[in-house]
C-alpha cells in the first residue's frame, strides 16, 4: 500500500469532470462500488496503485488528488427546472478547477487578492431598500465612480473573482456562483451571445457573494435579492430615477439602454420597482416587446458579451510546472478556449 497524499473530495471532483456515477467509476477501475463511496466519503484511502488507476481513467494528474480543497455549498443556481444533474456537477467541478487556476497566478502575483465585501442582508424578507442601500455600499467600497459600470467581469476579476465561461445550457443555466473564500468563482454561459444579458448574469452572481455568501435560506428569495441587486448595482436608483421614462417611450428606453448597458427589459422593471411606471404602463410596455418578438431577441444588440481576461493572460504565459503537474490539462484548456 503506498502512502500517498490523497484529498478525498478531489476524487469526487475529478469523477464529476468525467462525468461518471461511483458505480461506473468502480465498473472502470476494478473495485467495488462501496469503495468509491468510502474513498470520498474518507472512510477509507485508496492505495497508490488505485490512485494512479484513477489518473489513467479520469484524465487527471495524481497529483491532483493531492492538493488541499476548499469545499463550499452547491452554488447558487438560478434555476433547477430539468434534471441536468451530471453537466451541472461537470460544471461545479470546473469552477474548482479554474480556482485552482487561480490560485496558481495569485502565487505567481497575477491575479489579485478577493476582496468582495460581505454586507449579509438581514434575512429573508429583507425590504427593496435594504438591498438598494447594500449594493451602494458595495459601489462606494470598490470606489465606483458614477454612471455605467464599466465593465462587469473586469470588475470582478479586479476584486479577485474568478470569472470564466461555459456551455452551460445543457446544465439549466444562465450562471452560476462558488463562494471560495479565497477566490470565488463565478461562471457564466457562453452559450447566449447577448452582451446585456451577461452583464446582468455577472451582477446577480455578485450580489449572491455580498449578500448571502455561504448561507441559503430559499432558492426563491435568494434570487429576487441577488436580482434586486444587480439592477441596483447597474442602475443606482438616485442617478438613473429621473430618466427613466413613465411612458412607453421606445426612443428614451433605446437611448437609455446603449447609455447604461443593460436590456429594454431590466429598465422597464427598473421604472415599474422605482414607481416611475404604473403597474399597468409596465404590462402593456411588457405586451407590446412580447408582441415584436423581443423577450427572445432584443433590438438594440450591444455586442459581444464582456469576456474574462486575467486568468487567460495567465495561461497564455504558459501555466506554471506546478499547475502542469497537478491540473488536468484537457480542463484548463476548456476554460481557456470557452472564453
Ligand atoms: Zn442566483
Amino acid at each position: 500500500m503506498g502512502t500517498a497524499t490523497f484529498e478525498r473530495e478531489r476524487l469526487r471532483v475529478a469523477r464529476e469532470l468525467a462525468k461518471l456515477s461511483q458505480t461506473q467509476l468502480a465498473g472502470k477501475v476494478g473495485v467495488s462500488p462501496a469503495a468509491i463511496s468510502q474513498f470520498e466519503s474518507g472512510a477509507a484511502r485508496p492505495g497508490a496503485a488505485t490512485i494512479a488507476s484513477f489518473s489513467t481513467t479520469l484524465n487527471v494528474p495524481t497529483g491532483f488528488f493531492a492538493e488541499p480543497i476548499t469545499e463550499t455549498h452547491e452554488g447558487f443556481f438560478r434555476s433547477l427546472r430539468r434534471t441536468a444533474v451530471a453537466d451541472r456537477r461537470r460544471a461545479r467541478a470546473i469552477a474548482h478547477v479554474a480556482r485552482d487556476l487561480a490560485g496558481y497566478a495569485a502565487a505567481a502575483g497575477r491575479f489579485p487578492a478577493n476582496d468582495v465585501p460581505r454586507i449579509p442582508v438581514s434575512g429573508l424578507d429583507a425590504g427593496i431598500d435594504e438591498i438598494e442601500r447594500i449594493a451602494g455600499q458595495a459601489r462606494k467600497t470598490w470606489k465606483l465612480p458614477a454612471g455605467p459600470v464599466n465593465n462587469v467581469v473586469d470588475l470582478l476579476e479586479q476584486h479577485g473573482v474568478v470569472v470564466i465561461r461555459l456551455p452551460l445550457g445543457s446544465a439549466d443555466v444562465d450562471a452560476f456562483s462558488l463562494p471560495f473564500p479565497d477566490h470565488p468563482v463565478v461562471v457564466l454561459g457562453a452559450d447566449k451571445n447577448d452582451r446585456a444579458r451577461s452583464r446582468f448574469d455577472g451582477a446577480h452572481e455578485l450580489g449572491h457573494l455580498v449578500l448571502h455568501g455561504e448561507q441559503i435560506w430559499g432558492v426563491k428569495a435568494v434570487e429576487n435579492q441577488a436580482h434586486r441587486f444587480a439592477a441596483a448595482l447597474l442602475m443606482p436608483a438616485e442617478e438613473i430615477v429621473n430618466q427613466l421614462p413613465t411612458t412607453v417611450d421606445w426612443p428614451k428606453l433605446f437611448e437609455l439602454k446603449r447609455y447604461w448597458q443593460v436590456s429594454l427589459a431590466a429598465l422597464l422593471m427598473r421604472a415599474r420597482t422605482l414607481g416611475r411606471m404604473s403597474e399597468n404602463t409596465y404590462l402593456t410596455a411588457i405586451k407590446a416587446a412580447s408582441a415584436r418578438g423581443w423577450r427572445r431577441v432584443e433590438p438594440l444588440p450591444l455586442g459581444e458579451p464582456e469576456q474574462p481576461q486575467r486568468l487567460l493572460d495567465f495561461l497564455d504565459d504558459s501555466v506554471s510546472r506546478e499547475a502542469r503537474r497537478q491540473l488536468p490539462v484537457h480542463i484548463v484548456a476548456g476554460i481557456a478556449s470557452a472564453a
